[in-house]
């Protein structure tokens, strides 16, 4: 029994870990080329006013058409572009796309809405950061006023004061700084003093069961109460039933995100959406 037991735990260990790393391996390789073939495109995602559900401003969603696993989520590769450093590459494809197409989309004379990119923390802490966004700035012609830059509480491990610097020039720059998934990362709340961001956006993990339980209802509420002391707007992510909306409404969160309103899209799909979006419930 023993050595069947070992066998098959030996077989599973093999197999599973074969399978992971080649499939690794071969999205690694595929990584270096996708951004040469064009094979990313953005998704936008409408963040709403809480009550109204008017549109506030939209987050850019990277996606990965892959030639043969069709779309793979940023969930997966993103993690993978960050451990070869191909992140740099893509993450500066990301910022220009979502700035060009905004710029566009202001020369054209249509409907505007800030845009929010993500920003790995390794590209953050990367020398020359700054520079590349104001370059991108300047090439596209985007006023800084509509641009957002989401990063989370990771940029803190490399240095504490070099972030806190480099957000305060941004919000110089008139860059709106958010920090995302926030409440769990490794910090506690004190920190939130010190960074001079405009929001915070709540985590999921913490939405997705606000309603049953009081603990992280607790953790919400705390958030809220403490941020707009701080002036902060309070942003929450993964809203996708009306009970949470009105929960939130009623713990006075400023704006949501979720499927309830709109699933990230493509950008001709965005500008064919009302100003204000009626609650959808998922099913
Ligand atoms: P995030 O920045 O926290 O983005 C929110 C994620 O939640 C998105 O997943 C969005 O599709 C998903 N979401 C929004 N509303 C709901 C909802 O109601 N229910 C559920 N279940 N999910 C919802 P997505 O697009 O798969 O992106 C995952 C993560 O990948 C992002 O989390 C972000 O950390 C990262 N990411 C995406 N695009 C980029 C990018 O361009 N650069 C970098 N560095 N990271 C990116
Ligand atoms: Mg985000
Ligand atoms: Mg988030
Ligand atoms: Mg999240």
């Amino acid at each position: 029994v023993a050595k069947q037991q070992g066998r098959n735990t030996w077989q599973w260990y093999q197999g599973k870990g074969k399978q992971v790393t080649s499939e690794h391996v071969l999205l690694r390789h595929d990584l270096h080329t996708a951004l040469r073939d064009n094979q990313f495109e953005l998704y936008y995602q409408p963040v709403v006013e809480a009550v109204s559900g008017r549109i506030r401003s939209v987050e850019a969603l990277v996606r990965w058409h892959h030639p043969t696993h069709g779309m793979i989520s940023p969930g997966v590769f993103i993690p993978i572009a960050e451990q070869t450093g191909q992140i740099i590459p893509l993450g500066r494809w990301v910022l220009r796309q979502a700035c060009q197409s905004l710029a566009d989309m202001r020369a054209r004379g249509e409907r505007l809405f800030p845009v929010a990119v993500n920003i790995s923390s390794l590209q953050f802490r990367r020398d020359g950061f700054l520079d590349e966004v104001q370059d991108i700035l300047d090439e596209t012609g985007l006023p800084p006023e509509l641009l957002e830059l989401e990063m989370t509480e990771s940029i803190l491990l490399g240095g504490a004061e070099q972030a806190i610097e480099m957000i305060s020039t941004l919000r110089g720059m008139n860059i709106t700084v958010a920090i995302d998934d926030f409440g769990t990362g490794f910090s506690s709340l004190s920190y939130l003093r010190d960074l001079p961001i405009h929001k915070v956006k709540l985590d999921r993990a913490f939405i997705c069961d606000i309603l049953t339980s009081r603990s992280n209802a607790a953790i919400v509420q705390g958030i809220i109460t403490m941020a707009h002391h701080m002036d902060l707007v309070v942003v929450a992510e993964g809203i996708e039933e009306r009970v949470q909306q009105q929960d939130l409404i009623r713990r006075d969160c400023d704006l949501l995100q979720g499927f309830l309103f709109a699933r990230p899209m493509p950008l001709e799909d965005l500008l064919r959406l009302p100003d204000i979006l009626p609650a959808m419930t998922v099913t």
